[in-house]
């Protein structure tokens, strides 16, 4: 789903696929497992892509393969106008410098012998960035600029609480003053008032960073908080791609229209919601046609064997669904 932007874009996936071989049991022969099918979307500089769906839809693969941690099997990944390098090599690490994850979990993320301060440090020092002593006032400056103070650089991960412990990760990713933050479930793994803190945190440093950002998480509200553009996938496709008060206000495909009228804003008023129904998606059992066709309430004939293309609805606005009519949560409410 490529669209037009008033700059290049940061970031620009295209057609990336990704299979991988599981086994069923210890004796079977392994199957193959498509996790991304023919993913494409752009980030623009200092911009948010939110990238929801239900687990299996193959949006951490997708976020993996941006990064560059996963080679596609098919499509290119371009990171400010060039191939993204091969995973490992020198010109790899050194556009990894400018592309950093957060991860969901901190305390896994973090090295549980080493004291915060250090962990922070040890980027800097990977990349050679500053002297020592420099690199001894930037850890500190990064600790201030996520709100935590001198006195956590000596503590350890786990006499932090898990907020502190992602501010730390947020942290340590933004020591190289990266150009992209990918955030794969950053709030999922703490306490609901404390995942607001973060959000916030994120929103306020990219203000300050002019940082783009890719957001994958499952939490519709905390992606309509974040994004400026938001890409709804199902089993390793993007079903619906636009702006986020856009695609919120004005959901056309299906599985869209279910995933908000199950999280509407207070001023939104669903007589009928469009409940998820049936078995959430398995890339492993994926069926013919339309992917989302055994869950769908408007299933229709073609949708059984005939996969819907994306196209462009409107302007800036990608749907990949068969029905062709447009469909407003006011219709949604009649
Ligand atoms: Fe539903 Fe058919 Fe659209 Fe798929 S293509 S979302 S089955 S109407």
């Amino acid at each position: 789903m490529d669209f037009e932007q008033a700059s290049p874009a940061l970031l620009a996936v295209e057609h990336v696929r990704k299979r991988y071989f599981a086994r069923a049991g210890f004796l079977s022969a392994p199957k193959p497992v498509d996790a991304v099918v023919d993913v494409s979307f752009t980030v623009a500089r200092g911009k948010t892509l939110g990238i929801v769906g239900e687990s299996g839809c193959g949006k951490s693969t997708t976020g993996r393969l941006a990064l560059g941690l996963e080679a596609p099997d098919g499509g290119s990944v371009y990171f400010d106008g060039v191939p993204l390098p091969k995973y490992g090599s020198p010109a790899w690490r050194a556009i990894r410098r400018r592309i950093q994850l957060v991860f969901q979990d901190p305390l896994a993320a973090l090295d549980r012998r080493l004291p915060i301060a250090a962990q922070i440090r040890e980027s800097l020092d990977i990349h050679a960035i500053g002297d020592t002593k420099g690199r001894d006032q930037r850890v500190l400056a990064l600790l201030t600029s996520v709100g935590l103070t001198k006195h956590h650089a000596s503590r350890y991960p786990h006499e932090l609480s898990g907020g502190q412990r992602q501010r730390v990760v947020i942290a340590r990713a933004l020591a190289t003053e990266p150009d992209l933050l990918v955030c794969d479930e950053p709030v999922a793994a703490l306490d609901v008032s404390i995942q607001a803190q973060v959000v916030n945190l994120l929103m306020d440093l990219q203000t300050d960073l002019g940082l783009a950002m890719i957001f994958i998480s499952h939490d519709l509200k905390v992606v309509r908080q974040v994004s400026h553009r938001v890409a709804v996938m199902y089993l390793g496709v993007i079903v619906e791609e636009a702006d986020s008060d856009h695609i919120f206000k004005h959901p056309r495909h299906p599985y869209t229209q279910a995933l908000v009228a199950s999280s509407p804003t207070p001023r939104q008023k669903i007589k009928t919601p469009m409940l998820l129904t049936g078995e959430p998606p398995d890339p492993a059992a994926r069926p013919a046609g339309c992917p989302f066709h055994p869950r769908c309430p408007k299933v229709m004939e073609v949708c059984r064997s005939v996969p819907p293309l994306a196209r462009e609805i409107s302007p800036h606005h990608h749907l990949a669904c068969h029905l062709s009519e447009p469909v407003t949560l006011e219709a949604m409410a009649s």
